[in-house]
Formats: C-alpha cells, sequence, structure tokens
C-alpha cells in the first residue's frame, strides 16, 4: 500500500508499527484485509456493547437514511431525537429530565460544565471552580483535558488549562477524600465536582466502592455543589448495572453517557440535567439560554441507532448477559492474579484489570506497553494495555471459546514479562 495520509490518534507513528485495514465487523470480532480473525477484547476503545454490527442497530440505522440525514436542531425537531429522549428518561434515575444532545463523550463533559457554570451565572451567584478526582479522564478537547489528571497526555497543553481542585482518590482508606472534598465544598465558590463513577478509566483502570460514591455525592448536596456523574465509561451496563451510579443509588445533577449509548455504533452523547438546571436557563430573556451547539447535534440517524440500542435493553436479556460475562472474566481474572508477577488484580462488572509488577517502570509509557501490545496483536487479540496494566473490557457478546482465547493470551503475555 502506498503511504497513507491518516494522522492516527493515541499512536507514534515514528515506530513504524502495523496499522491493521479492518474491513468487517461482527459480535466480538473485527476481521482485516489480510484475513485475519481479531477478537476485539476492549470493545474497540470501550464503546461497543452489544457486539459489532448488531442487526437491529444497524437496521435502524438504514431505515432511518431514508427518511431524514440531518436537519437544525436549534429549535427544530425530529422523532428519533424526541423517542430517544423520552426512552433515557424513563430508564435513568428519576429527575433527570431534560435531555442535552452533542456527539461525543468530551463534549458531553464541556456541556456539564457549562451547564453548570451557567446554573450559577444565572443565578447570579456566581461559582467557577471545579473539583475532580485525582487520576481522572473526561476526554481531550481543552476544557475536559483541564479537569483530567495532568501528564505526558497534555503536558505541551497545559498553559491553556484552568485551574481546578483536586480530590484524592479514595484509597483503602476513603477518610482523607471526603475530609478533602468536605473542606473544598465549604469554601463556598465550588460550582460542580466531575467523577467517573466506580471506574476510572483511562487512569489506569482503578476503582472504589459505591460507599464512597454515596457518601461524595452527600457532602456535594450538603454543601450544594452540583454533581457531575461522567459515566461515558462506565453507562449502559459496563460496571454491572446501568449506570455505575445505580450501585451506590446515587442521582447526579448531570450525567454525561456517550460510549454505548448508540451500542457503540454512531457517535452521539447526551447530558441529562435536572429541572433546576434547566429552569436556571428557562426564562422569557434571551441572555439566559444554554449557549452550546455544535452542527450534528442530534443528528437523526445516530438517534435512530441510540432508540434501536434502548429497545435491545428494554427487550432482550442483556443484565443477563452482563452477569454472565462479569462471571467468565472473574475467572480470567483469578487465573491472572496466580502468577507472582501480577499485581493489584480487579474488577468492576464487565471490566478485569491487573498490573505486571514492572518495578520503577510503571505508568503510561512504561517500555513493556508496546512490547505488550505487539504479543497481543500477533496473537489475533486487541488489546491495548494503559503502560503495565493489562484490561480487558470486550462486547457483552463474546462467547467462552473468544473469552478462553483471550484469556490463553493474557497469560502467555505475563509469563513472558517473568522477573
Ligand atoms: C472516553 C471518555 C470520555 C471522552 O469521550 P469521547 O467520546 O472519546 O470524546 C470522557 N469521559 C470518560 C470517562 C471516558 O471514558
Amino acid at each position: 500500500m502506498s503511504k497513507s495520509p491518516v494522522w492516527h490518534p493515541f499512536h507514534q507513528h515514528g515506530l513504524g508499527e502495523d496499522i491493521p485495514l479492518v474491513t468487517r465487523g461482527d459480535g466480538a470480532i473485527l476481521h482485516t484485509a489480510d484475513g485475519r480473525r481479531v477478537i476485539d477484547a476492549i470493545s474497540s476503545w470501550w464503546v461497543t456493547t452489544h457486539g459489532h454490527n448488531h442487526p437491529r442497530i444497524m437496521a435502524a440505522v438504514r431505515d432511518q437514511t431514508k427518511k431524514l440525514d440531518q436537519v437544525i436542531f436549534a429549535g427544530w425537531t425530529h422523532e428519533p431525537a424526541e423517542t430517544l429522549a423520552r426512552d433515557l428518561v424513563a430508564i435513568m434515575p428519576g429527575g433527570l429530565d431534560h435531555v442535552f444532545y452533542s456527539d461525543s463523550g468530551s463534549t458531553s463533559v464541556e456541556v456539564a460544565l457549562k451547564m453548570a457554570l451557567g446554573y450559577w451565572h444565572n443565578r447570579g451567584e456566581p461559582r467557577h471552580r471545579i473539583l475532580v478526582l485525582e487520576h481522572s479522564y473526561h476526554g481531550d478537547t481543552i476544557g475536559a483535558m483541564s479537569i483530567g489528571e495532568r501528564g505526558v497526555f497534555n503536558r505541551a497543553y497545559a498553559p491553556l488549562l484552568f485551574d481546578v481542585g483536586t480530590v484524592p482518590f479514595p484509597a483503602a482508606d476513603p477518610q482523607p477524600t471526603l475530609d478533602a472534598l468536605e473542606s473544598a465544598c465549604a469554601a463556598g465558590d465550588v460550582a460542580a465536582f466531575i467523577v467517573e463513577p466506580l471506574l476510572l478509566g483511562a487512569g489506569g483502570m482503578l476503582t472504589y466502592p459505591p460507599r464512597v460514591l454515596a457518601e461524595v455525592r452527600a457532602i456535594c448536596a450538603a454543601h450544594d455543589v452540583l454533581f457531575i456523574a461522567d459515566e461515558v465509561m462506565t453507562g449502559f451496563g459496563r460496571t454491572g448495572t446501568l449506570l455505575a451510579c445505580d450501585q451506590a443509588g446515587v442521582t447526579p445533577d448531570i450525567l454525561c453517557l456517550a460510549k454505548g449509548l448508540t451500542g457503540g455504533s454512531m457517535p452521539l452523547a447526551v447530558t441529562m440535567a435536572t429541572a433546576p438546571i434547566f429552569d436556571a436557563h428557562y426564562s422569557t430573556d434571551r441572555s439566559k439560554l444554554f449557549y452550546h451547539s455544535s452542527s450534528y447535534t442530534a443528528n437523526p440517524v445516530a438517534c435512530a441507532a441510540g432508540v434501536a440500542n434502548m429497545a435491545i435493553w428494554r427487550e432482550e436479556p442483556v443484565m443477563e448477559r452482563i452477569g454472565t460475562l462479569a462471571q467468565r472474566l472473574g475467572a480470567v481474572l483469578d487465573r491472572a492474579a496466580q502468577k507472582t508477577q501480577v499485581i493489584r488484580p480487579r474488577q468492576c462488572g464487565t471490566m478485569i484489570a491487573f498490573d505486571i509488577d514492572t518495578g520503577d517502570d510503571a505508568g503510561y509509557l512504561a517500555n513493556i506497553g508496546p512490547s505488550l501490545r505487539a504479543h497481543f496483536f500477533a496473537n489475533d487479540v486487541l488489546l491495548r494495555p494503559l503502560g503495565n496494566t493489562i484490561y480487558a473490557m470486550p462486547p457483552y457478546c463474546i462467547g467462552q471459546d473468544d473469552i478462553d482465547r483471550v484469556s490463553d493470551v493474557m497469560m502467555s503475555a505475563i509469563d513472558l514479562n517473568a522477573r
């Protein structure tokens, strides 16, 4: 093939790694132009829930393309957007009655931040400070990077990122987290606290218990600090429940959803908000409207995929599949945990992770990363370690045979790295 003009995301072209050409997706499998059958053990970067090319979602997409491709959404509407919004309000925690559309997880987070600041601004009580949890990831736009962990990902842009308050990640003893949140909230200038509930993804697949989530939510409520749940990755069953927040019995003031919203088939996101957030922007005064949109907001074809996804959730035994998958992945994790070089085994629903003990060479740029990736690729398994953290997060439809294969390849990778 001639040299490609494509510049890939999070990819170092200078290393000259092979870039597979994917021609077809089917369930948990990706087929490549050179005839390989690759197991997608990370759900194509955490988006694919029910499997690639799900027949019901693809049929809904085909159907919608016969009717309406795209329409302005400022003051106009269409059936797929209306239906999806109603379906979301019906299935998500009570009180999240307003649905704002956008195109990606990052934008859903930007929208959440703007809603929070707009809420305080329009009430005439300006609060601007955002609190975040240590090690968080919320996306790659400037605002989303500002509220995420600082590091090699964003060092070049650091001077442009805004200042936030960082609450320590809850370790075995969560009290320092709760104390830090309490005293930060007490200052009175905090607009919102944003978290990835139960499972921090890009920060290294770090988990914390539902009890801590319930406690941080309560602290925010006590101080009138808006609580934003970024469920872009954790939403739609990933953690074993529809939302991670469900396990803590928590309802956020603002909820971000994206990856699994269309079953992982089309780019679409929503930011859901409670009545007080919407009402703060509701007025006969046009200056108080919510100033955000992108050209493709609520694209009808993407919304149709979302409607089909919701029907799958209502009509198919999705939770049962998730339960079975979680159990099977638990067995894989047990197998890995037997190995001496495996540390910090952890599971949250359909995600398992562990670290390989590499001594001082840990973190995202750990040297072990690229060699692990090459090993997985050579064995037709798509796994993309975060530094020395190996994790799997497959689509809910993956079969036992393919899980066994992923397990074997993980174990051989661990053995290659015996110290
Ligand atoms: C992936 C992710 C995002 C960003 O979503 P994009 O669609 O990639 O912009 C935001 N928050 C969390 C928790 C994520 O995992």
